[in-house]
């Protein structure tokens, strides 16, 4: 019989199209989509030999060795046709997230599949004593036999197995998936149908290949799906599996991962480094579930935050791909030519033993990067959840809003000494909040939040405010204060109107510019270069101080930073914390030097122990008053407005500390 293999020819390309476009997009990190891979393999298989025998029988002289071949052909078609629709049906449970239903306790779902699926690998193989499925005459004939045609009702009741799947579970797809899967039916049953009838059009693989395409079109738009940078699954996709879950009640663990650092880093690497990093973190995130056996899939939820999202919800599951990716992130990572290392929080959560509805864990996502404690060590929900100190900065939006309601924030001043003078000549002005819960919280836990909200410019406001009316109110050469300083956080150097709110401010307390140094932080110089510069000279020429706030943590590069109309640096705890090593006193020693000779003030600060002030005031004599001005307990602490007046009363005039 001369067959019609034209729509092989067809269904071939179409399939190797497919295969490849997996290939090379990277498509096979999850199950659903393997479980699609071998399914379009199995279909190029039983498609390619399709055509091959068609090609041997409508060309091929009779012989023995064509006959084999044939025969070889055919049983292959069979074997990979016939797994097609089993494996179809296992693509159902997995993209509508009803996997736990196929792999139940009982295993009853588990014994039926195998059972059809082994009932025609065996009438497959049967066929080779009995001849009963298909015969190959000498003529290289294909004839069917009475047992082919277990084939159908087999593939019958996977096909209604797959159908009933869909429809009972269709509240689980959105509706252009629920059509494409459904279309696949009809498609494909036209094929058989048609090939039934007439067994010269080899129509069938095309037919299935269409529907295929149809679908691959509708369903498979994989890069919607995927992060470009970091190859990651993107949120969306994260937050459509979830709320899935949550509605088939699917047990499963998250571990998120926070690169608490990450602007940093951001900022240190420049951004195509950055990039570069956070596809490292997928890439290990993937290889660590796969050593565990975890199954998880990696998402990026965007502003340095992965989660692993695992149907495996016991504990010890989630813990050792959490403690491998936390001990991975602990060392210093290599970039290009770059080192840095990361800052990772890393927390687990289970459902449903640490959350039982979406809304939490959605909150908990979003919420991560203002809530997490700062620890390195593996946080799990349910028993952080209850700690204080997570109620509280899940509050902190509420607390701040009430605390500026309320004025229930206030300013703190902590004096600065200088050692050439060898008295107070200044002060930091430092935000204290206070809440009736949770008493005095400190600004390095609410003011983070208050950035990522917009109150931090409330509060700058207030500050400030507070600044002025301070220094309008007191006699500062009385007090012996030179000038005050407060800080800018780093939304505030790009607020539009800042240039004329601190003028108008100033006019409006009588103060000279002269008097208040605004501390910006190495970060904040490198935000938004045009804006801040402009806020900066502006506000310098017009005679305000600027100093440069924990010199020595950030990452931006000293070009820019020195760009910048900075009085004065104020080098960071970090480096006193470290001067026992000699190393740290070179750099401690050539920095000051370094600013000296740029021509800036330099002010150390963190002191805590005479020993350490000691130090600073003999660095001055070898480096011709370099680090003039300290900063620290040692001296004292920041104290609330009265009783830094009565301080500075108390040594104003006075050589306060010998040292
Ligand atoms: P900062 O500007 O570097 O302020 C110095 C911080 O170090 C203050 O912490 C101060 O209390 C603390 N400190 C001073 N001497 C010592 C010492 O000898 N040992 C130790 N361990 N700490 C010392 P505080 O008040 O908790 O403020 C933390 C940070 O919050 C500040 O760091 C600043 O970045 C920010 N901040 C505070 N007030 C404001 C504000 O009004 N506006 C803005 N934007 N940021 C503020
Ligand atoms: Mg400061
Ligand atoms: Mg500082």
């Amino acid at each position: 019989m001369i067959t019609i293999f034209y729509f092989d020819i067809c269904a071939l390309i179409i399939i190797s199209i497919f295969l490849i476009s997996m290939i090379i997009r990277e498509q096979l990190s999850n199950r659903t989509n393997k479980i699609m891979y071998v399914m379009v393999w199995l279909m190029w298989i039983a498609t390619f030999v399709d055509l091959a025998a068609s090609v041997v029988s409508n060309f091929g002289e009779p012989s023995a060795v064509n006959v084999a071949i044939l025969y070889i052909c055919n049983f292959c078609y069979f074997l990979s046709h016939n797994m097609i629709l089993p494996v179809y049906v296992l693509y159902v449970y997995s993209s509508i997230e009803i996997w736990h239903l196929y792999k139940d306790r009982t295993k009853i779902t588990r014994l039926v599949w195998y059972a059809l699926t082994f009932i025609d690998i065996i009438v497959a193989l049967a066929n080779i004593p009995t001849k009963l499925v298909f015969t190959i005459s000498d003529k290289l004939e294909y004839n069917r036999g009475p047992l082919l045609y277990t084939f159908y009702v087999v593939a019958a009741l996977f096909a209604v197995w797959s159908m009933w799947l869909i429809i009972k579970y269709r509240k689980l797809m959105n509706a252009d998936k629920f059509i494409v899967l459904s279309a696949i039916f009809p498609l494909v049953l036209l094929g058989v149908v048609i090939q039934l009838i007439n067994g010269q059009i080899l129509i069938e693989m095309f037919c299935a290949a269409l529907a295929f395409l149809f679908f691959m079109i509708v369903v498979q738009r994989d890069e919607s799906m995927t992060d470009p940078i970091t190859g990651a699954l993107k949120y969306n996709a994260g937050i459509a599996r979830v709320s899935k879950i949550f509605i088939t009640q699917k047990p499963i663990s998250v571990v998120l991962v926070k690169i608490a650092n990450h602007n940093n880093i951001r900022l240190y690497l420049g951004q195509a480094n950055y990039n570069a990093f956070l596809k490292s973190v997928t890439t290990k995130m993937r290889a660590v579930s796969k050593k565990n056996k975890y199954d998880a899939e990696v998402y990026y939820l965007e502003s340095g935050l992965f989660a692993f999202l695992s149907e495996k919800s016991e504990l010890s599951d989630a813990m050792s791909s959490a403690e491998d990716i936390r001990d991975y992130l602990k060392k210093t990572c290599d970039i290009d030519e770059f080192q840095v290392v990361p800052d990772a929080r890393v927390c687990i959560i289970r459902y449903p033993e640490d959350v039982d509805d979406f809304a939490t864990l959605y909150t908990i996502g979003t919420t991560f990067h203002n809530t997490m404690p700062e620890t390195k060590e593996i946080l799990i929900y349910s028993q952080y959840r209850n700690d204080e100190n997570y109620k509280m900065r899940s509050e902190m939006e509420d607390i701040i809003a009430s605390a500026l309601n309320e004025k229930r924030m206030e300013v703190h001043f902590q004096p600065i000494y200088s050692t050439r003078k060898n008295r107070y000549v200044s002060a930091e002005a430092l935000i204290r909040l206070y809440d009736e819960k949770y008493g005095y919280i400190s600004p390095s836990i609410f003011l983070p939040v208050a950035e990522l909200t917009g109150q931090i410019h409330a509060i700058g406001d207030f500050v400030i405010d507070e600044v002025l009316r301070f220094m309008s109110s007191n006699d500062l050469n009385k007090l012996g204060l030179e000038y005050l300083e407060v800080n800018l956080s780093a939304a505030q150097c790009i607020e539009a109107d800042l240039v004329d709110k601190v003028i108008s401010k100033l006019e409006h307390y009588g103060v000279k510019p002269e008097q208040l140094s605004l501390e910006l932080t190495e970060n904040a110089a490198d935000i938004d270069p045009i804006i801040v510069d402009n806020n900066v000279y502006k506000l310098h020429k017009e005679g305000v101080r600027f100093a440069l706030d924990d010199y020595g943590t950030g990452y931006s590069n000293i070009k820019r930073v020195t760009a910048l109309p900075i009085d004065q640096v104020k080098l960071d705890k970090s480096f006193v914390d470290n001067m026992d090593n000699p190393q740290m006193w070179i750099v401690i020693q050539d920095t000051i030097a370094m600013l000296r000779e740029m021509g800036k003030e330099v002010l150390v600060e963190g002191v805590e122990s005479e020993e350490v002030a000691k130090h600073f005031v003999d660095i001055n004599a070898d480096l011709f008053q370099g680090c003039e001005l300290i900063q620290g307990f040692y001296f004292c602490k920041p104290m609330p407005e009265m009783e830094f007046v009565n301080f500075m009363e108390e040594h104003a005039g006075k050589n306060a500390i010998e040292l």
